[in-house]
């Protein structure tokens, strides 16, 4: 579903050029769970951050190749049609914002980041399930969208928030959404705000917010970091079921070993902003060469 190669992103800050990201390579395949695991500062969540946002921002350069597959591009890209990848970084600016649009999805590890405080959560959530439904039902070539839902619904170019909520069905929807996430009784929560929420509910209303742009793939970044560990089992235990029953690719991004190795079947170490190691749990458990890599199997317990 998503191919990335040789990507490297640098910083220029005062302090000069920070190379976060050094030939960042891996492939996310249809449906599956791919574990990103690193200590911190490794380079995950620019990794991540690079792949939704691909055009450059002032004291940040991304290079390298980001190639998606995309049925939906065949009229502009005739090879999409054939399952073929589509480099995003060759595709027309608007094609790209596209792409990067409804089929993306991004999870936080801080659900506050991705909800106003000032609207309900029903709202918000009810938002995203209007975008989707006015992109869904244009061509996807001109769809046009500037962030990702994860990355704050209330920054929606275009989306005017406000208590009414356009049309009640997106309400109707909401609830069900809270619903299968797993949030007793949504069709009252849902007109709450997000400081009324507990922090695993917030997380489990974010992962709702995501799934109303229907994406393809979901970017989880630390997800459940915040967590005790309790709730941590549950989020990742509803993540597992989400994926499954939509079969949606995820890439899972978490300094914790013990995370990828209950949800994911392959895995990348990052290290210093490098992939250091790549391939599945038991290849890892058996043939891991880097040092932090052992490192890090050394403190399982
Ligand atoms: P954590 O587990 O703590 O979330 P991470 O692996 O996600 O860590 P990144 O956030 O990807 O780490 O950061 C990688 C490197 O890039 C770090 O050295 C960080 O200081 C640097 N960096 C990240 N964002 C910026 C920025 N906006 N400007 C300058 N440097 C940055
Ligand atoms: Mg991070």
């Amino acid at each position: 579903l998503l191919r990335v190669r040789d990507l490297s992103t640098r910083f220029f800050t005062e302090r000069g050029q920070v190379n976060a990201v050094e030939s960042v390579d891996f492939d996310v395949r249809e449906g599956e769970i791919l574990g990103i695991v690193g200590e911190s500062g490794s380079g995950k969540s620019v990794t991540a951050l690079s792949l939704v946002d691909l055009v450059e921002s002032p004291g940040r350069v991304t290079d390298g190749e980001v190639r998606y597959r995309d049925p939906g591009l065949a009229e502009e890209f005739p090879d999409a049609a054939d399952g073929e990848m589509v480099d995003l970084r060759a595709v027309p600016e608007r094609v790209r914002r596209a792409l990067r649009g409804p089929d993306f999805s991004m999870i936080f590890q801080d659900p506050m980041s991705s909800f106003n405080p000032s609207l309900t959560v029903g709202e918000q959530i009810a938002e995203a399930v209007e975008v989707q439904r006015r992109a869904s039902a244009r061509p996807r070539s001109t769809r046009s969208r500037t962030q990702g839902y994860g990355l704050g619904s209330y920054l929606l170019d275009g989306v005017v928030p406000g208590r009414d909520y356009t049309d009640p069905e997106s309400r109707e929807r909401a609830v069900e959404l809270l619903d299968q996430v797993g949030i007793p009784d949504p069709a009252e929560r849902v007109d709450e705000y997000p400081h009324e929420f507990s922090g695993g509910m917030l997380q489990r209303a974010m992962i709702a917010q995501a799934l109303a742009g229907e994406p393809d793939l979901l970017i989880a970044d630390e997800p459940t970091t915040a967590l005790d560990v309790t709730i941590q089992a549950q989020i990742l235990e509803l993540l597992r079921e989400i994926q499954a029953e939509r079969d949606m690719s995820v890439l899972l991004i978490t300094h914790d070993l013990g995370v990828i190795a209950r949800m994911s079947d392959r895995v990348c170490v990052m290290y210093a902003g490098e992939v250091v190691e790549r391939g599945t749990l038991a290849d890892i458990f058996e043939d891991s060469v880097h040092p932090y890599t052992r490192g890090l199997l050394g403190s399982i317990p």
